[in-house]
């Protein structure tokens, strides 16, 4: 689908033709994207928000309209709620030093999931250093599936927030956020849902989950590098101090007292990445304009079925390969497949070095911790080997990629 759209996709390594499947790092950019980044920068280039000047106004305008884009595409209920930050990791230690700021004292609890991204559990720690709070995890079963009657059991009325990746990047398990969020909303707590692996795979509604804070990266969803967002409620942003102090975030400095802008500005320090923004609304506008005529399926609902159609059959060709372990086999997932093969006496085919054999035959996979050591250890091993598939990956680069394997495997 739409493989022309994307020109790196033409190119080749090491003589071979690129198969990219290392799309949970990061997707690779549309024309549009790229010609957006440039005309940014050849035809609208001024700083934002201050400028009485044409340019100003222009890049202000395409700033802020992206901003709306966004607003949309999550259905949050205003811009005031939609934060513009460099990423996913800057939109969770955003939340845990300002919401923990406002809301956390010592001996309160903050619940994370085994499979929580190194970001969205090292920030936590920094907080409990600072103010002595409680990190609870939730656990799994072996097919990669949140236990729920352990979450229910770890609520108490000290619990404040429960942060749950929507779709681990390693399982690809899609966790029932709504259903999380429900029960900790009646524990009295709040609930951030980590969208980094959501976002770009499916619709993701802020209403419909209910949820009081989401994040994600603009680099995983067709944008560019650098951009990303945080969706919050808005009477929460309110009660939270600003993350950072500079320009942009203020309404009035004296050197006694300082008052802070309206939301989002309060939360945005400095100049904004204008361009990233604009960028990652084109990106936006890209998925949201595909459409596939015989299944009359539209954006993201298209890019959902299309990804789970090549995730099926990747799997499926997989289990031809002798040894293949998957880790990560909920009903629900996306297009995440991580691995390892094992020799017929069990000795683990380091992943690495099925990464980089791969790698030579012009296929990109990723392998290693993938920054979620804690689920590493849960599922008792250092690394994996991960295949992830988008929107233009197809069953030919698939069928390619299990030759490649076979191949690899068998040099073992
Ligand atoms: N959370 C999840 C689930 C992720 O997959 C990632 C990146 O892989 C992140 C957070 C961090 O995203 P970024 O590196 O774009 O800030």
């Amino acid at each position: 689908m739409n493989r022309i759209d994307f020109p790196i996709l033409g190119r080749e390594v090491y003589k071979r033709p690129l198969i990219y499947l290392d799309n949970a790092a990061t997707t690779q950019k549309p024309r549009c994207v790229v010609e957006a980044i440039d005309e940014m920068y050849y035809s609208v280039n001024a700083n934002v928000h201050r400028g009485v000047h044409y340019l100003s106004q222009r890049a202000t305008d395409l700033h802020e309209g992206a901003r709306e884009k966004v607003r949309a595409f999550i259905n949050a209920r205003s811009t005031a709620e939609i934060l513009f930050t460099r990423g996913t990791t800057e939109s969770l230690n955003l939340v845990a030093s300002s919401f923990s700021e406002a809301f956390l004292h010592e001996g309160d609890e903050v619940i994370l999931t085994v499979m929580e991204h190194h970001s969205d559990i090292v920030p936590w720690q920094l907080v409990r250093d600072r103010k002595g709070i409680v990190i609870k995890v939730i656990p799994m079963d072996d097919r990669g599936d949140l236990d729920l009657e352990a979450f229910k059991s770890l609520l108490t009325d000290r619990t404040r927030l429960v942060c749950c990746c929507h779709v681990s990047n390693v399982l690809g398990t899609i966790n029932p956020v709504k259903e999380i969020g429900r029960l900790a909303h009646e524990a009295g707590a709040y609930m951030l849902v980590d969208g980094a692996q959501s976002v770009p795979h499916f619709p993701v509604d802020v209403q419909d989950l209910d949820c009081d804070f989401l994040t994600f990266s603009g680099h995983k969803i067709y944008g560019p590098t650098g951009i990303g967002v945080l969706y919050g409620r808005e009477e929460l942003l309110d009660k939270m101090p600003p993350y950072q102090g500079g320009g942009e975030m203020i309404s009035r400095v004296t050197f006694e007292k300082t008052t802070y802008e309206r939301l989002p500005y309060k939360f945005e320090a400095g100049t904004p990445d204008y361009v990233g923004s604009y960028a990652l609304g084109v990106a936006l506008d890209y998925v949201s304009s595909l459409h596939d005529e015989k299944s009359g399926l539209r954006g993201m609902e298209l890019i959902a079925a299309e990804e789970a159609e090549l995730t099926r059959y990747a799997m499926e060709r997989m289990r031809e390969i002798e040894g293949v372990k998957f880790y990560g086999e909920s009903a629900q997932k996306t297009s995440v497949v991580a691995f390892n093969v094992f020799q017929p006496d069990g000795t683990l085919i380091h992943p690495m070095d099925l990464g980089t054999l791969l790698d030579r035959l012009g296929i990109a996979i990723r392998t290693g911790h993938h920054c979620a050591q804690p689920l590493m250890q849960r599922c008792g091993v250092e690394g994996m080997a991960r295949a992830s598939f988008a929107l233009y990956n197809t069953k030919d680069e698939i069928d390619a990629f299990i030759a490649g394997l076979k191949r690899v495997v068998k040099m073992f």
